[in-house]
C-alpha cells in the first residue's frame, strides 16, 4: 500500500510512525510533515487546508488510501472531492464535519437527538442580541464562537464585563476571522474531562482507548488554554459502567442521529465528555483524532493500522480487529518560549538520540524542521515525548526521564501530565 497523510503535526507524525509498521505498507507521503515526518515519509510542501492542491497530488501520485489528520481539509470538503473519483479516504464530508465545523449545528444536533449536553441559552448573530441576552444566563457563562478559530473560539466568561469584552472582540472586531460571526451562550459545566474516540465506517463502529489531555499551559491547570500540553490513557479512565453509559447515552443516540439526518460519518469521530455529577455530558465533537491524545493513543494500538484504515476507508471495518495493549501511555508536549503566546523559532534541538534510547519511548514531532544534519523549533508545541508502561505511574516515570534528555533555548513543559490520575490510582479515589 502507498500512503498519503495530510497534516504536520504530532498526530500525523503518530499516525505515520503506526502506519510505517505495517508489512503491507510500501510508501507514506505526508503533506506538509515536519522534521520527525521526514525521517519516515516523503513530506511535500502543500498546505493541508487547499483541497484543490491536494487533489492535484493525488493524480499525481495515486495513494491507495488517503488518511486526514486535521479538520480544516475536512471542512473544505477534501474527502468528497476524493469520494467523487473513487480514491479511499478516512475522514468524514464535509457535511459531517459540520459536527466540528459549527458549534450551533452541533448544538442543535445533540438537541434533536436527546443526548446529554450543557443547555444552550441562545444562538445569535449580531452582537446586540447577544450582549442583551447577558441579562438571562447563570454565570459563569461558556461563550463559543460557531466556525472554526484555532481552539481559540471558546471562552468561559466569569462575569458580564468579561463576557462582553469578548463578544465585542469576537464579532464586533472580528479577532478571530469569520469563524466569529456567529457565537452560543451555553450553561458551564463542572467535572472531570474525557476524550473518548471512534472509528466508524458508517455502519460499524469501534471505540479507541480513553485519553484525557491537559489543556492549560502551566502545571495545577493553570495558565491559558493551548492546543494540549500532553494526553494520557490508561482503561482505568473508563470504569465499565461508564463506558456503557457514554456508549448508550451519547455514541449510539449520536450514530443514529447521523443516520437519521441522513448523514453517512465516516473516519474518527472525538467525543468530548464532561463527568458531570449528573452524568457525562457532551462539550464538543471534533471530525478527527485529538492531538496530543492520539500520541497517547497510538503506542497502545496492538493492530495493523494499514489494514483497519483501508477496512474503514472501504465500509467494511471490522471492530473485532482493534486490539490494544494494556498498561498506560503518556504524551508531555515540549512547547517553545512564550507559547501560547508570541514565540521564536529556529532554536536547535539536542538530546533526541539520548531520549529515545529509553525503553518504551518515542518523541514524536509537531513543530520541527530538519536543517542538514539538526533538528530546529518550528512551531509553538515543538515535540510530543510518548511513553508506555504497565501501568501510569511507570509511563509517567518514563517520560520524564525522556524529556529531561531533550533540550532547545526556552523549552518549557507541564511537569504534571498524568499525574492526577496517577494520585488517583495510588489512593483509590
Ligand atoms: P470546545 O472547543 O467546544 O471543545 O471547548 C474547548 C474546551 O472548553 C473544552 O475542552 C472544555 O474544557 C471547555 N468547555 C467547552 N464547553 C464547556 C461547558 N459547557 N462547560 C465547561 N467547559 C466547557
Amino acid at each position: 500500500m502507498k500512503i498519503l497523510v495530510i497534516g504536520g503535526g504530532g498526530r500525523e507524525h503518530a499516525l505515520v510512525w503506526k502506519l510505517r509498521q505495517s508489512p503491507r505498507v510500501e510508501k507514506i507521503w505526508c503533506t506538509p510533515g515536519n522534521g520527525g515526518i521526514a525521517a519516515e515519509a516523503e513530506c511535500l510542501a502543500i498546505d493541508a487546508g487547499d483541497v484543490a492542491a491536494l487533489v492535484a497530488l493525488a493524480e499525481n501520485i495515486h495513494p491507495d488510501l488517503t488518511v486526514v489528520g486535521p479538520e480544516l481539509p475536512l471542512v473544505n470538503g477534501l474527502t468528497d472531492a476524493f469520494r467523487q473519483r473513487n480514491w479511499a479516504v478516512v475522514g468524514p464530508s464535509q457535511q459531517a464535519a459540520q459536527l466540528e465545523g459549527s458549534k450551533i449545528f452541533s448544538k442543535e444536533f445533540l438537541q434533536r437527538h436527546g443526548i446529554p449536553t450543557a443547555e444552550l441559552y441562545g444562538a445569535y448573530d449580531s452582537p446586540g442580541d447577544a450582549y442583551g441576552a447577558l441579562c438571562a444566563v447563570d454565570w459563569p457563562v461558556v461563550i463559543k464562537a460557531d466556525g472554526l478559530c484555532a481552539g481559540k473560539g471558546v471562552f468561559l466568561a466569569p462575569n458580564p464585563d468579561a463576557a462582553t469584552d469578548f463578544i465585542e472582540r469576537v464579532m464586533e472586531k472580528k479577532e478571530l476571522g469569520p469563524g466569529g460571526q456567529r457565537i452560543l451562550l451555553e450553561e458551564t459545566l463542572e467535572g472531570e474531562e474525557l476524550s473518548f474516540i471512534l472509528l466508524t465506517d458508517g455502519e460499524r463502529y469501534a471505540p479507541l482507548v480513553p485519553t484525557r489531555d491537559h489543556k492549560r499551559v502551566f502545571d495545577g491547570n493553570q495558565g491559558p488554554n493551548t492546543g494540549g500540553m500532553g494526553a494520557y490513557s490508561t482503561d482505568d479512565l473508563l470504569p465499565d459502567d461508564l463506558r456503557r453509559t457514554i456508549l448508550s447515552r451519547i455514541v449510539e443516540p449520536t450514530l443514529q442521529g447521523l443516520a437519521a439526518d441522513g448523514i453517512r460519518y465516516q473516519g474518527f469521530l472525538y467525543i468530548g465528555v464532561m463527568l458531570t455529577k449528573s452524568g457525562p455530558k457532551v462539550l464538543e465533537f471534533n471530525c478527527r483524532l485529538g492531538d496530543p491524545e492520539t500520541q497517547a493513543i497510538v503506542p497502545r494500538m496492538d493492530f495493523d493500522l494499514a489494514e483497519v484504515l483501508s477496512e474503514a476507508a472501504a465500509g467494511r471495518l471490522d471492530p473485532s480487529k482493534l486490539r490494544w495493549k494494556p498498561g498506560a501511555s503518556v504524551c508531555v508536549v515540549l512547547a517553545a518560549g512564550g507559547y501560547p503566546g508570541k514565540f521564536e523559532k529556529g532554536m536547535k534541538i539536542e538530546g533526541l538520540t539520548a531520549a529515545e534510547q529509553i525503553n518504551g519511548v518515542k518523541v514524536l514531532h509537531a513543530g520541527t524542521r530538519r536543517d542538514r544534519q539538526s533538528i530546529l523549533t518550528n512551531g509553538g508545541r515543538v515535540l510530543g515525548v510518548t511513553a508506555t508502561g504497565s501501568s501510569l505511574n511507570e509511563s509517567v516515570a518514563t517520560v520524564y526521564a525522556a524529556a529531561t534528555k531533550i533540550h532547545f533555548a526556552g523549552m518549557h513543559y507541564r511537569k504534571d501530565i498524568g499525574t492526577h490520575a496517577s494520585r488517583s490510582q495510588a489512593t483509590g479515589d
